[in-house]
């Protein structure tokens, strides 16, 4: 698979500002936020967008949750609530492509999104 600024990130070639790693999830605030609290949830393993996942990959999409879960502890965004979006292909506006989990926080949100 190819590399990507992600995956980058993940192995320490590119900086970022990390807020949660396990050991199959990584998780760093993005650099064009669109809210007060706006991290990126990425999985370690390379999987470039939603299309790609397959059954094995259940249990680390439930671990993504559960990291977005616990950031937005972390973040005090519990009790007010927060957004999470996966983008996928070109209609959502994906632009990297290894699958993240945008988790958004700290302002009163729109619906339906852009
Ligand atoms: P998406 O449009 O769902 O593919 O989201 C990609 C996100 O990655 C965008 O919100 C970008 O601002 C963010 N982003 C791109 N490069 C970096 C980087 N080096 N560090 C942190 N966030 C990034």
């Amino acid at each position: 698979m190819a590399q990507n600024v992600f995956l980058d990130i993940i192995a320490g070639k590119i900086p970022c500002d990390k807020v949660y790693e396990d050991d199959d999830v990584f998780a760093f605030r993005d650099l064009n936020p669109a809210a007060p609290t706006h991290v990126l949830i990425v999985p370690k393993k390379p999987i470039a967008t939603l299309n790609d996942l397959t059954d094995d990959d259940a249990a680390l999409v439930g671990r993504m949750l559960l990291a977005a879960q616990k950031i937005a502890a972390h973040e005090g965004l519990t009790t007010r609530g927060y957004r999470t979006v996966f983008n996928c292909n070109e209609d959502a506006g994906q632009t990297v492509f290894q699958i993240h989990l945008h988790l958004l926080g700290g302002r009163e949100m729109t619906w339906p999104p852009g």
